[in-house]
This record gives structure tokens, sequence and C-alpha cells, in this order.
């Protein structure tokens, strides 16, 4: 808690953390109800895990677009927020979130101090970093031919790449890559995919060689990768063939860190909630990747119908004359657009 009187720092109405496409997409939903807004996001730039992980690919799911680039509908997220201008605080992350006067006061790991009437977890997975290789020289060669995160595809265009994984990131590349790259071998540990059997039958169509029960186990090369030792975890049977680029696909570590010790109800890597998004603590709504309820679906569709449901909620906890239901967005005035 700071020092000094209280009572001079100013509440807004509510404090998003998280500013993945559930917390844009609540920020602009607290702004349609009138609420005074701040967003924070602990990485230095706003959609979550579709700016972090995926920007590049296309998402066929949300109402309303047949398909749209991750980093389209971030950035659509976006504008559709600042309608509104809530602050946003990136590279903030919060530690703490506790009860203060008649709200709540969250601490940045830097320790500045907000203030606000209530708060919107929207922290999807937590801190997640991409699961890397455990094998030698592969921490000296990331970025140096060794890759877990693809921003600018164009960089492997005319290269022979080593994709390994078999989830949908992994084949989804594949698919993207392979009309571009001089050669790609894509391994896979199983002998079956987790990644969606449509996209797995047309891998398989393309000129990728698609090596299942293989896995990694050599780099070869001093300053950039060069080549690659894949092994049959079957047979044993190796092979070492050149490449220049290894993109990795093997999941991502999660950690709710500082989310654990605000007193929320947890259950496995979720914050239990109630039907209307609140969480044990008055106050404090949940709603995303992060929540756990018995019917709780991972998907972008799913998220933004929890952030308005919390969100509306959330107006009726700090103003109780007001009603859950909102207006409906088509009596807005058209003065602001
Ligand atoms: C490869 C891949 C493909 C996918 N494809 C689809 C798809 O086609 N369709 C679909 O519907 N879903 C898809 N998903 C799932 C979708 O991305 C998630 O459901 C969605 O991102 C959840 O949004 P969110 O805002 O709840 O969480 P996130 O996107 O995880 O955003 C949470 C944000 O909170 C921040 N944060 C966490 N802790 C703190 C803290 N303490 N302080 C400040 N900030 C914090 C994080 O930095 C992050 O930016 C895919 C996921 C992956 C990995």
């Amino acid at each position: 808690m700071p020092d000094g009187d209280h009572s001079q720092f100013q509440f807004l109405d509510i404090a998003i953390v998280g500013a993945g496409p559930v917390g844009l997409y609540a920020a602009f939903y607290a702004g349609l109800r009138g609420m005074s807004t701040v967003v924070f996001d602990s990485m230095a730039q706003t959609g979550g895990q579709l700016q972090a992980l995926y920007p590049k690919k296309k998402i066929y799911d949300v109402p309303g677009f047949t398909a749209i680039f991750a980093e389209e509908l971030v950035q659509n997220l976006k504008t559709q927020a600042e309608r509104y201008n809530p602050s946003f605080y990136l590279n903030t992350r919060i530690d703490v979130v506790r009860p203060f006067q008649n709200g709540f006061e969250l601490m940045s790991h830097q320790n500045e101090f907000f203030f606000a009437k209530s708060v919107l977890i929207a922290c999807g997975l937590g801190a997640f970093l991409p699961r890397k290789l455990d094998i030698q020289d592969a921490k000296k060669l990331e970025d140096r031919g060794v890759y877990y995160i693809i921003r600018n595809p164009e960089q492997f265009y005319g290269k022979r790449l080593l994709i390994i994984g078999g989830g949908d990131s992994a084949v989804d590349w594949g698919l993207t890559l392979v009309p571009h790259a001089k050669e790609l071998t894509l391994i896979h540990l199983m002998k079956k995919f987790q990644a969606h059997e449509m996209n797995v039958s047309e891998l398989l169509k393309t000129s990728a060689r698609v090596k299942t029960e293989y896995q990694l186990k050599a780099i070869h090369g001093e300053d950039k990768v060069e080549a690659a030792t894949i092994v049959n975890n079957v047979t044993g049977d190796e092979e070492t063939f050149p490449v220049d680029a290894i993109l990795c696909f093997i999941g991502f570590l999660t950690n709710l860190g500082p989310i654990k010790e605000w007193g929320l109800n947890i259950r496995g890597n979720g914050v239990v909630v109630d039907f209307d998004m609140s969480t044990n603590i008055p106050g404090i709504f949940a709603a995303g990747d992060i929540v756990y309820h018995p019917g709780k679906i991972r998907l972008i569709s799913t998220g933004f119908s929890e952030a308005a449901i919390a969100v509306n909620n959330a107006k009726h906890y700090i103003s109780p004359s007001e009603k859950v239901q909102p207006k409906h967005s088509t009596s807005l005035s058209e003065t602001k657009n």
C-alpha cells in the first residue's frame, strides 16, 4: 500500500487485467456502459495469445468474419475499444490486487499503484512462454535458426525447414510455409496428430516430408543452424539432413503466477466464476481463458460473451441502480464513430 492519504486517489470504474482479445472487448463494453476504464498487460503489445503466438494465422471461427488474420482482429478490437478512450498500461504486470476502501488497489511489478471500484481478470493463461527444446545447442542457436514464435514468415521463404510438433500450430505453419520453402520436413513424436484432421490430410498431399514417431536428436551448426539429426523412437533409425531453420511448436508453459495470491478461488489453472462471471471476491470478475466453470470452452467467441456478461454485471455492482441488461448498441448516437 502506498504511503499517504489514499482518499486522494481516483478510483476508476473498472480495471481490466489482461489486454488479450477478451480484455480488449471488455474495455469496449465498459466504455459502452459509460465506465471509466484502465487496461493492463504485462506484454509490450495488446492482443494476448493472438499477437504473441499466431499473429499471421487466419482465424475462421469468429462470428461475422469468414476468415481474419489474428493480428487484424486484434487491431479491430483495439480500434473498437478506443472509441471510449480507455487508458492502456502495457509492459505492466499486475502483481497484487486487494480490497481497498470501497474498491480495489492494484500494484504493478514496478510498484505503481492503481485504484478501481471493480476489477475484471482477463489474464488468459497467465504468463505464457513457448515450451523450448531440451537439447544441446538449442538455446545457443535460438533466433539463429531455432524459432518458437514466427513473427515474419517471409524470412523462411526459399529455406530448408524442419518443423517440430503435431498440433495445430505445427501443421498450420507447415501448410502455410510449404509452398514457399525450398524443402520442408515435419516431424511429430507420436503416430497420431493432435491437429485438425482436415489440415493434416491437406499437408500429406503437399511436398512436405511428414514423419511421425520421430524426434529431434541433435542440432548442428556453430553460429547458425546448418543441419539436424532426427531419430525414429520406435526403430532407432537416425537421419541427418541440412536445414536452415528449425521451427518448434511443442506447446507452451503457462503460469498463473501472482494471480494465485489474490485470494481468488482457483481450480486447476482457472479462476472459478459464477453464472454472472463474478468470483468469490465481490467486485472482482473474470472472463476468457482464465476462467473455470463447468461448461468452460477456451475460445475467442466464448470469451467475448463472458466479457460482456462480466462488464454488465460489474456496472450493476458499482451502480446498483443501473440494470445488468444494457441498452442495445444500435441505440447509440452516431455522433461518435
Ligand atoms: C496457436 C493457437 C491458435 C488458436 N486458434 C484459435 C482459433 O482459431 N479460434 C479461437 O476461438 N481460439 C483460438 N485459440 C485460443 C485463443 O487464442 C484464446 O482462447 C484467446 O486468446 C483467449 O483470450 P484471453 O483474452 O482470455 O487470453 P489471452 O489471449 O491469453 O490474453 C491474456 C493477456 O493477459 C496478460 N496477462 C496475464 N497475466 C497478467 C498480469 N498479471 N498482469 C497484466 N497482464 C497479464 C497476458 O500477457 C495476455 O496478453 C488459439 C490459441 C493458440 C495458442
